[in-house]
């Protein structure tokens, strides 16, 4: 988000800049008072006055009285975010499972539609015009066009919508922003599922107090977001957090990036299942099941049957650690399901073994509470961002 207006600076992008904030509170932080939005975001009364009449006069907010009262004085109103009022298309494009959530203004989701594919099944021509297909029929249901289309890809996806690379999806080379765009007549923000995780969580997961935090995730391959002084950390074209093809074990198993062992060969959704003693390639399901099956184990059986993922996990994270210096790692998709025992344990070795987590005086390593769902909230706030600026 940009910085406070400076001296000079014209009356109506003051009004812009002002407008925009208080969207974005009543969208993160839910319904409060105008004393309160004064008192949060600086500003004086008669300027909240202004705003949030513009906006019931829109009908994106709605005031109505408090239920608490504070003092004897009047009950104070309470300023509502109206859901329908500005809502936005979020798309979770998975390796087996693509889901489309229209979610409102304020965070709540207005309604989804999802299917599962067999992996590797069906082109993109097909994903992108059932997906345009599903936000179509969502759009008709709520009755008005969402304001803005947010969509996740596991892959590496550019600035601008343009899928470089998804190879668990076997996608090169996809306009995947431009295609949408034309189909949903919206402007559409694509981003990596790893880098919109780390929004979720820094907007509404466990991350919103971190300014610098990483989330490292395993959905078949391993992705990486990362959150610098609150912000995105974009790299050249948007290409950033390849984390999972960090080369750890030099020699080791062939990646097919071209290289040999990357911490994706170790840690992820392959190296999960050898860990397990399932199948490569099983289920999500299986994997998961699995996994919930050990975390209610003693932590020592789970450690014991996943020691050598647990120490691959612990030393790619001291890599990570040491170049992007986070107070917080949060852990996403397959990895929040992994043991609280190893969890802790590869936490431990960083504790021990990173340079930087000691200077900082201890990282917090931490499973992502917002699982699965990570995916598809980040991408809400994708097109949030943009939409609420406007
Ligand atoms: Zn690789």
């Amino acid at each position: 988000m940009s910085g406070p207006p400076t001296a000079g600076t014209r009356p109506d992008e003051v009004r812009r800049h002002n407008r925009t904030a208080l969207l974005r509170r009543l969208h993160v932080g839910g319904p409060c008072t105008r004393a309160e939005l004064a008192a949060e975001l600086g500003l004086n009364r008669s300027t909240i006055k202004a705003l949030v009449d513009g906006l019931a006069e829109a009908g994106v907010v709605v005031e109505q009285v408090s239920v608490k009262r504070t003092g004897a004085g009047r009950p104070s109103l309470l300023v509502l975010p109206q859901p329908r009022s500005l809502w936005v298309l979020a798309v979770d494009v998975g390796v087996e499972q693509t889901t489309v959530a229209a979610v409102g203004f304020g965070g709540e989701v207005l309604g989804t539609r999802g299917w599962t594919l067999p992996r590797g099944s069906g082109s993109p021509d097909d994903l992108l015009a059932k997906i345009g297909a599903a936000g179509r029929r969502l759009a008709e249901r709520i009755g008005s066009e969402p304001v803005g289309v947010g969509v996740s890809v596991p892959g590496v996806v550019r600035r601008d919508g343009y899928v470089h690379e998804a190879p668990n999806l076997h996608w090169e080379g996809v306009p995947v922003g431009e295609r949408l765009s034309a189909a949903l007549n919206r402007p559409v923000l694509v981003g990596n599922d790893a880098e919109l995780g780390a929004l979720a969580e820094h907007t509404r997961g466990i991350a919103t107090e971190a300014a610098d935090m990483v989330f490292v995730s395993v959905d078949v391959g391993v992705g990486g977001g990362v959150i610098s002084e609150r912000a995105a950390l974009r790299g050249s074209g948007g290409y950033v957090g390849e984390l999972g093809h960090m080369v750890v074990r030099p020699g080791g198993r062939p990646c097919y990036c071209g290289c040999q062992g990357c911490w994706e060969t170790e840690i992820g959704e392959d190296a999960l299942c050898r860990a397990l003693g399932l199948p490569e390639g099983s289920p999500r399901e299986a994997v998961v099941g699995e996994l919930r099956s050990l975390a209610g184990e003693e932590p020592q059986v789970a450690l014991t049957r996943m020691r050598e993922f647990t120490d691959w996990l612990g030393l790619g994270l001291i890599n990570v650690v040491n170049l992007l210096g986070p107070q917080l790692v949060v852990l996403g998709d397959l990895l929040a399901a992994l043991p609280d025992a190893v969890v802790d344990e590869a936490a431990e070795t960083v504790r021990e073994r990173s340079l930087v987590s000691r200077a900082v005086g201890g990282i917090r390593i931490v499973a992502s509470p917002l699982g699965k769902e990570a995916k598809i909230i980040g991408a809400a706030e994708l097109a949030f961002q943009q939409a609420l600026s406007g």
